[in-house]
Order: structure tokens, then C-alpha cells, then sequence
């Protein structure tokens, strides 16, 4: 397990003495990378005031613009939620999500996303990560506090750590890398052009489909090889149309 590859990403914190409550959280357990997208007030004093000892934490956070860019060269992204979603998503303890990134963490960059204070994480945003995590809760109050949260996550990892036990990881056998978030999202773009194309997918109903298809790849996890042979086909089927249209064309 390598800590330093998991990093823990905070989507549009609204309170700072959050911000500086997850940069202790981490540190105690031992996490270093901590990623803000567009915090809405950061920096900020009482950031550094909840980071306690853990203000270095902070000043080598990054902060970016957009989940797009905290997570683009991510191979797995863990989203973690309250609720339940319209769609289900494979759906993770905290100690179960643990041994599965725990794993991963010795070869590939593994994020952990958290929502907002307020409304947690965007559907859209949940749909971009391979599995989601739950902490289990009474049902009377199902949110925690942000830092806490992030505490629980942190500390399975660490628990995990201490006990050298690793569940039995069957993707470390594999023979390529899996695919990049970025990767898989350009994979996404050319899906939807192509499924439009055939008019499968209509743009004015699009339904959930693009949605159950992001939670079937994600589930599978695609490697390098596999994206670029199914993007391979997807470029054959938009000529294949193209040639269609353009000899319908030729008999009117
Ligand atoms: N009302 C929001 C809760 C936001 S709490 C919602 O329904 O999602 C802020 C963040 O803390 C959440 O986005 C999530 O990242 C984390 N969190 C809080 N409670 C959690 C729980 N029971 N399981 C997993 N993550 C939780």
C-alpha cells in the first residue's frame, strides 16, 4: 500500500475550519495529498487554525478549478455519499473501500472524492467514479461532518497500514495499465457522438443511459488496450454511417 498515491479531494468546501479539520485528519493517519477544487473561502484563518500541526498539509495542498482536473490522471476514483442514488452504484464500507484502494495505491493513482457541506456530491460527479463509499450511520442523521468523514476513510486506510493485510487484489496479475480518467472521458465523448449518431441516443430524451453506461465501464474497469479497441470501433462505425448517408444521398 502506498499512501502518497491516494489522494483525498474536497469539492466546493464552503467552511475553511473544514478544510483545516481534513488536513489533521490526514496527517494523523498519515495521507498526504489533498486536493480543493474551488473552495469558496481559502485561504483562510481558520483553516490554518482546525490544521492544528498540520498547516504543511495545507500550504502543499493544491487547489484546482474543476473535479475534471483533480482527477485526470486517476485510474480509480471513489466517490462517498450520504444517500442513495437514483441509479445504484457499486457501493462500498468504508473498511471494504479500503482494502480495495489500498491495493490499488502500490500502482495506481487512486482519488477519493467529498461533497459539498450543504448537498454533497453532484450526480454527475458520482457518475464519474468507479465505486461509492457509505459510512454507515443511523438512519435518524446520515450526514457526518466533512473532516469527519474524511477521518473515517483516512483512518480504515491506516488500520489497514498497521496490519499489513491486504485483501487479495486480482488486478495486480493484469498485463496493461488502466485507463486514465481523462482517457475514459474522451472515451465518453466519442460514445455518446457515436450512439447519437446512430440514434440510439436521442440528445432531447438522453434518459439515463450514458449514466448506466459509465457505471457498467467503470464497474469492468477498461486497461489502456481494451479503451483504444473500443474507440478503434467507434471510429469504424461513424464511417460506416457517414458511407450510409452519403449513398443515400446518391440515390435521391
Ligand atoms: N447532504 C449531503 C451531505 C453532505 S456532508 C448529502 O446528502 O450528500 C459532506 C460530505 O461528507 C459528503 O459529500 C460526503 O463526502 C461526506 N459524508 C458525510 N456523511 C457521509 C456518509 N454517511 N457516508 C459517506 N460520506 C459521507
Amino acid at each position: 500500500m502506498n499512501l502518497d498515491n491516494i489522494r483525498i479531494v474536497l469539492v466546493n468546501t464552503t467552511h475553511p475550519g473544514n478544510i483545516g479539520g481534513v488536513a489533521r485528519a490526514m496527517k494523523n493517519m498519515g495521507l498526504s495529498r489533498l486536493v480543493l477544487v474551488a473552495p469558496l473561502n481559502y485561504p483562510h484563518e481558520q483553516a490554518r487554525w482546525r490544521a492544528a500541526s498540520a498547516e504543511d498539509l495545507l500550504a502543499s495542498a493544491v487547489v484546482v478549478d474543476s473535479v475534471e482536473e483533480a482527477i485526470a490522471d486517476c485510474q480509480f476514483v471513489v466517490g462517498t455519499s450520504a444517500r442513495e442514488r437514483r441509479i445504484p452504484w457499486p457501493l462500498l464500507d468504508p473498511r471494504q473501500c479500503a482494502a480495495r484502494i489500498g491495493s490499488l495505491s502500490d500502482r495506481e493513482q487512486v482519488a477519493v472524492l467529498f461533497g459539498r457541506e450543504d448537498r454533497g456530491l453532484t450526480n454527475g460527479e458520482l457518475q464519474q467514479c468507479n465505486l461509492h463509499l457509505n459510512i454507515p450511520t443511523s438512519d435518524a442523521y446520515s450526514s457526518l461532518n466533512l473532516a469527519m468523514a474524511v477521518q473515517i476513510v483516512c483512518y480504515e486506510l491506516r488500520m489497514l497500514l498497521v496490519q499489513g493485510e491486504l485483501a487479495a487484489d486480482e488486478d495486480a496479475q493484469w498485463d496493461t495499465p488502466f485507463a486514465t480518467v481523462e482517457n475514459m472521458e474522451r472515451f465518453y465523448v466519442h460514445l455518446e457522438e457515436t450512439l447519437t449518431e446512430l440514434e440510439f441516443l436521442d440528445p432531447a430524451a438522453p434518459r439515463q443511459l450514458m449514466a448506466r453506461l459509465r457505471r457498467l465501464y467503470g464497474r469492468v474497469r477498461l486497461d489502456e488496450m481494451e479503451l483504444n479497441i473500443l474507440r478503434g470501433i467507434l471510429t469504424e462505425t461513424h464511417k460506416w454511417v457517414a458511407r450510409g448517408h452519403a449513398a443515400r444521398d446518391m440515390v435521391k
